[in-house]
């Protein structure tokens, strides 16, 4: 027996933006999530979020987010918009429904979830990445008596007081909670291990973003070369800071390292102004502390890890042909895959903000599915 049109695996962004623009077209759809809420990875960012895209380019189709919102939402008004967003599109997921493996079964996919099994022809997977920490390794870690987390662990500053903290990785977790521990007086230290990107948040009084998607259609090197002199002047030296910016430009650092720059919301004054400290990569692990390759054994009570993710798909789709690139990454996301019938939403880096990327390909996921299913 066939359960719906189409099984979307997630109810985050990526998830309910599918099933909305899905069910919009008609299509009859069922929703499995393993937590027992919608937007469950939103309600776990660490307390000071808010989007680094701002808010009219960060709505999921079918329904802005309200204007009273401001420029930039917090992480609650986020998780209040997807509400507010699965109640707008009567969108009810089955919760409790971890998915363990989708196989082909026929014509149909067959979708075992840890409770019952689902059938359907069309399935999309939205699972994001959040379950798939990257917690790389040093020598001598073992013999570290301080904790180690990953930033998806840290909530706030509160439990920190006091403490001596490295924050591992310059993405944009690592510079957030960073300073948020600064802010909150904590002695904290970045360890970044090579060259950086840094953008503004906001070029001449526009979103970054607002930028990024006006050159969309420009090669990343062009894009690049023409934004290089106004990103340097918004951001200044940071030579003499420990830091050194990376030859490559932010979009080809996106597209060919899937690696998202530095949004700077204030931690570069914090480091200019020495409440948080730069070092270089980590050598090895001490009992108390880390080696940097740059300077000598410093003691730290706490290492957060804000090293960011390495998903790897495979285990959910063991026998899916030519659709995972050899980290076990889908080749293509928001597009038609190799396998006729499956989709994915919202697991590429993107430069042009990803929860815009996420409405625009589940929109066309919708047209994809529905030319599928009548064909
Ligand atoms: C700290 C942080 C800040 C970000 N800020 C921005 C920003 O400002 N702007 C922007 O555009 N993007 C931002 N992003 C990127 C992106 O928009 C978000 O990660 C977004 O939540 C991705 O949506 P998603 O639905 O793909 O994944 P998720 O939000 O991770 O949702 C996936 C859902 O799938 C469920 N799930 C997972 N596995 C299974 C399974 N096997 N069975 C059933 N259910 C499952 C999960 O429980 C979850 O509910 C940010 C990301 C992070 C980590």
């Amino acid at each position: 027996m066939v359960d719906a049109d189409t099984i979307v695996v997630g109810a985050g962004p990526a998830g309910l933006a599918c099933a909305a623009a899905m069910s919009q077209l008609g299509l009859k759809v069922g929703i499995l999530e393993k937590s027992d809420v919608v937007a469950s990875v939103w309600r776990r960012h660490y307390d000071r979020l808010h989007l680094h895209s701002d808010r009219g380019h960060s709505g999921l189709p079918g329904m802005p987010m309200p204007r009273t919102y401001p420029r930039y939402p917090s992480r609650a008004q986020v998780v209040e918009y997807l509400e507010n967003y699965a109640a707008h599109f009567d969108l009810r997921p089955i919760f409790n429904s971890t998915v363990r493996t989708i196989g082909r079964d026929g014509s149909t996919w067959r979708v075992d979830a840890e409770k019952r099994s689902f059938v359907a022809p069309v399935v999309v997977i939205a699972t994001g990445w959040a379950d798939f920490p990257h917690l790389p390794t040093w020598p001598g870690a073992d013999a570290y008596t301080g904790s180690v987390i990953h930033s998806t662990e840290y909530n706030n500053p509160a439990a920190l007081a006091g403490k001596r903290v490295l924050v591992v990785g310059f993405g944009n977790s690592g510079g957030e909670i960073a300073l948020d521990l600064a802010q909150a007086s904590v002695d904290v230290t970045l360890a970044v291990r090579g060259p950086v990107q840094i953008l503004p948040r906001e070029l001449l009084g526009l979103p970054i973003l607002t930028w990024a998607i006006a050159e969309a259609r420009l090669p990343a090197r062009v894009a690049d070369f023409i934004n290089a002199p106004a990103i340097r002047l918004a951001v200044g030296s940071v030579k003499h800071l420990g830091l050194k910016i990376a030859s490559k430009g932010p979009r080809r650092m996106i597209e060919e390292d899937r690696r998202i720059p530095l949004l700077d919301v204030g931690t570069l004054a914090r480091i200019r102004d020495g409440t948080i400290k730069v070092r270089g990569g980590i050598d090895r692990f001490t009992s108390d502390g880390v080696v940097f390759s740059n300077t000598p054994a410093e003691a730290f009570d706490c290492i957060i890890l804000a090293t960011g993710f390495s998903p790897d798909l495979r285990k959910l789709l063991p026998e899916a042909k030519g659709v995972f690139d050899r980290h076990g990454m889908p080749l293509a996301t928001g597009r038609a895959t190799l396998e006729p019938g499956l989709f994915f939403c919202g697991l590429i880096a993107s430069a042009t903000g990803q929860l815009r990327e996420i409405g625009i390909e589940a929109q066309r996921i919708a047209q994809l599915a529905k030319a599928y299913l009548s064909r």
